[in-house]
């Protein structure tokens, strides 16, 4: 510690890393700026750098005044670290569990130096709190470890971390902690110590940044895939999926298209905001509607798709008909108690190793004969058309043509 400048140098080059890991989260949160946990770890990451660097370069010089402020900032640290970690899996610790942590640890550390001068208890506060800290940590994400990979190595890391402070503890006896406050500084047990703590703090920030980049790569292909007023997939989206899904040749697969009836008319009635809510609350009887495998697609304004893997024409046709028959009874809290929505669908089967396009543009030549036969109906492949109100029932059910 009291070496030459130049190994001071090169012993402050690890605070020097978690300054970079700093930037890193604070330029991961500047893509994403409704993930605030990034904020934490950027605060997390500065506070651990800052306290390593004053705890290396022993600023200021005199101990006592240097113990207290860097043990404070390392527990802020680790706090801060902590509360990222479970604000990512939609928890946090609570304002009075971090205050408590924060009053205990700098109370004893400040109680061990003055009043009872002891390094090896001061050591023990530290390393046991921090090490409860993280492991009731790891315990309430104890769920990730069932997760996907990022997932699951942040929460070994975050525990391996946590329980890695008990037995570094222990070791700490036998060792000449209780001779003078220099020699223990610059004995080989307490450097290896050092470079311990920085190893476990820094595998933690590795799958934290792994796992804060996860989350801002998924959130920008949602951005990029779905469709914000419905939450459903948009044309981009549903075509990457049909890419993926087309390469699986074989098993049959279905395509619902449909448009909402007359939709124009209801935006005319009531406003542009309520058939937005339509167009929302029509989507999730969409969704509703179908197994998790299908994929439900906004391809246009009023405009859906519905792709059904491993389905044929026929148990489409069943669900189309299911979703018809939903909407005549479902009622949308904008348009009152007695307007319904009607829809007109057209259906195909892919055809072999068939194109998208070509597979898309038949199911679309039969929603455009189910609205031209009078809508509300499913038209599918050379099926007769089912029964459904002529046109001139429309207006009691939808909002009246815009004619
Ligand atoms: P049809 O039964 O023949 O399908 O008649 P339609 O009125 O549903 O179809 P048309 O294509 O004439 O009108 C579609 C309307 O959808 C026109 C457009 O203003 C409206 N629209 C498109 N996108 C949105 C949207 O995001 N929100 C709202 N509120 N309206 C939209
Ligand atoms: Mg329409
Ligand atoms: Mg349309």
């Amino acid at each position: 510690m009291n070496g030459p400048l130049a190994a001071s140098a090169i012993a402050s080059a690890w605070p020097g890393l978690f300054v970079l890991f700093g930037l890193a989260f604070g330029w991961a949160w500047s893509i994403e700026k409704k993930r605030h946990y990034l904020l934490l770890l950027t605060a997390a990451c500065l506070l651990f750098a800052t306290a390593a660097f004053m705890q290396i370069m022993l600023l200021p010089l005199d101990i006592g005044a240097n113990t207290i402020p860097t043990g404070l900032l390392y527990t802020l640290a680790v706090l801060a670290a902590a509360e990222a970690i479970l604000r990512r899996s939609g928890r946090g610790m609570g304002w009075k569990a971090a205050l408590g942590a924060i009053g205990v640890i700098t109370a004893l550390l400040w109680y061990f130096y003055y009043i009872r001068p002891n390094l090896l208890v001061r050591i023990y506060v530290q390393a046991f709190g921090y090490g409860l800290i993280l492991a009731a940590t790891a315990w309430r994400i104890r769920a990730l470890r069932h997760g996907r990979l990022v997932d699951r190595v942040l929460f070994w890391v975050v525990a391996v971390v946590a329980i890695h402070f008990f037995p570094r503890t222990w070791l700490t006896f036998g060792t000449d902690a209780t001779a003078s406050i220099e020699a223990f500084g610059a004995s080989l047990f307490w450097n290896m110590m050092q470079l311990l703590i920085a190893a476990a703090g820094t595998a933690l920030a590795f799958a934290l940044l792994a796992a804060a980049l996860t989350d801002v790569m998924d959130d920008l292909r949602r951005e990029r895939d779905v469709d914000p007023l419905t939450g459903v997939l948009n044309r981009r989206g549903l075509e990457e999926r049909v890419a993926r899904l087309f390469r699986n040749a074989g098993a049959p697969l279905s395509l619902i298209l449909c448009d909402i009836d007359h939709f124009k008319a209801i935006n005319d009635a009531h406003g542009h905001a309520a058939g937005d809510r339509v167009l929302a609350t029509f989507a999730g009887v969409l969704r509703d509607s179908v197994r998790e495998a299908d994929l439900v697609a906004r391809i246009g304004g009023e405009e859906f798709a519905i792709l059904l893997p491993g389905m044929d024409v026929d148990a489409a046709m069943a669900v189309a008909e299911c979703i018809r028959e939903r909407l005549a009874i479902h009622r949308f809290p904008v348009l009152g108690a007695t307007e319904s929505v009607t829809a007109s669908f057209g259906l195909a089967q892919r055809d072999g190793s068939e194109r998208f396009q070509a597979f898309s543009a038949r199911a679309d030549a039969r929603l455009y004969r189910a609205k031209r036969e009078g809508r509300d109906r499913v038209v599918a492949a050379d099926m007769p058309l089912t029964a459904g109100p002529a046109e001139v029932a429309q207006p009691a059910n939808a909002a009246s043509p815009a004619a």
